[in-house]
């Protein structure tokens, strides 16, 4: 059994507390289905195009990060604290 994870879609901003699995099955891009934790990458919900991630502003769109906005910069961020920053605390 897979520990659960919050999955935080940064386009939404829903949050849901499942398994890797559960959040895969429900077309979630969150690693570690789907990239990899620490790497910037989609974290989006599955009602959630990709081209509205940071990860699409910086790679597509070409984007510095000093054009980034508060809520992005804060993803970015988030992302480069996991697995730790999406744990849940129950155990
Ligand atoms: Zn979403």
């Amino acid at each position: 059994m897979e520990k659960k994870l919050i999955h935080i879609c940064e386009v939404c901003g829903k949050t849901e507390i499942m398994t890797p699995e559960e959040a895969f099955n429900d077309g979630w891009d969150y690693p570690p289905r789907m990239g990899g934790f620490g790497i910037v990458g989609p974290r989006t919900c599955g009602d959630c195009p990709i081209n509205l991630t940071v990860w699409w502003a910086l790679v597509s769109e070409k984007k510095r990060v000093s054009e980034l906005s508060q809520q992005q910069m804060e993803t970015i961020k988030r992302i480069q604290g996991e697995p730790e920053s999406i744990m849940t605390k129950e155990d």
